[in-house]
């Protein structure tokens, strides 16, 4: 936690603001939890203010548990949003404290707990969560799967059907169920990355299916503006989530991590929350297709 209290706005320097490698090794088995996270990622608990931007709005966020997701469903409740959010049901703990910030912020909140591997289950997701909020304006399709391996030799067919079913069928079947239930209006968001455009090589399963995230994104896009329906992507360079220490990466360059970018250090998720607002709200009424990135000054988009 880091906004060390007082007024979230007041200038600062971007490089000091938050931790700064080296990190301690700190494996865990994935889906990595929040909880096991050192130091402690930030989500905006104690520093993100709303400001009324989603009124009476409603959305269902995968991966809402933790890292990137858990920010974004923060953000959206303290703009005024019910939240449903979408994990495994390992996460069970960290999706009751994401449930509980819901709660405070005055705003419903929906565990939808599944594996979004499974068509089936996407589809239950998506109903489930029509029929608890009352409708769906927001979606924001962030779940993940990133195993880090070295060679081709060692990548199962196992691991590459199961990233891309994570990341990419999972949210072409999320996306085809809600869509019949998004009035004008409405917003999609996709999580991709820097690696959709600068691939690692230990990353040869998951980096494929950020650029397929991002392609797919502007083709919808361009499909269902003819419903009043934007389609936009957020593209995150490192950032410390339980992502990275659960096979991510490899311990040697979670110690590392973030080191590389400009700043020294990697993003906290709360520091992407507003590109969610941003691109979920009306101010962004002239944006779909698009891609917001925040890559730690390595900005390939
Ligand atoms: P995270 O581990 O906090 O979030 C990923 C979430 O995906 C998990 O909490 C889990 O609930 C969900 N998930 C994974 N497999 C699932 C399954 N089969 N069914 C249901 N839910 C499943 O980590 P994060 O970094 O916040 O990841 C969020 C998104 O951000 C991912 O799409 C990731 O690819 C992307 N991203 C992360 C980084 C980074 O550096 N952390 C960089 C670029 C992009
Ligand atoms: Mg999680």
């Amino acid at each position: 936690m880091s906004s060390e209290g007082g007024n979230p706005h007041a200038m600062r320097d971007p490089r000091s603001q938050h931790p700064r490698p080296p990190f301690p090794r700190q494996p865990q088995n994935a889906p990595g939890e929040e909880r096991r996270m050192d130091p402690p990622a930030d989500h905006g608990e104690e520093s993100y203010r709303g400001a009324g931007r989603l009124p009476g709005r409603k959305a269902l966020v995968t991966g809402g548990d933790s890292g990137i997701g858990r920010a974004a469903a923060i953000a959206f409740a303290r703009e005024g949003a019910d939240v449903a959010i979408a994990y495994l049901p390992a996460e069970e703990t960290d999706a009751r404290a994401v449930a509980k910030l819901i709660e405070a912020a005055g705003r419903k909140a929906v565990l939808l707990p599944g594996d979004v591997s499974d068509e089936a289950f996407c589809g239950k997701l998506v109903s489930d969560a029509v029929a608890q909020l009352g409708g769906l304006d927001i979606l924001v399709n962030n779940a993940g799967k990133q195993t880090a391996v070295d060679s081709i030799a060692e990548l199962t067919t196992e691991q590459f059907d199961a990233t891309f079913k994570t990341n990419v069928y999972a949210m072409f079947w999320i996306t085809k169920a809600a869509l019949p239930h998004m009035k004008p209006g409405s917003a999609i968001i996709n999580t991709s990355s820097i690696q959709a455009m600068q691939p690692s090589p230990a990353l040869l399963d998951y980096a494929p299916t950020k650029a397929a995230i991002l392609n797919f994104t502007k083709a919808l896009a361009k499909q269902v503006m003819e419903k009043g329906i934007r389609v936009n992507a957020v593209a995150p360079g490192p950032f410390w989530t339980p992502l990275q220490p659960s096979g991510g990466q490899p311990q040697e360059k979670v110690e590392k991590f973030g080191g590389e970018t400009v700043f020294g250090r990697p993003g906290q998720p709360a520091e992407l929350a507003a590109a969610y607002v941003l691109l979920a709200s009306q101010e962004a009424s002239y944006m779909t297709g698009e891609c917001i990135s925040a890559t730690g000054g390595m900005t390939p988009f």
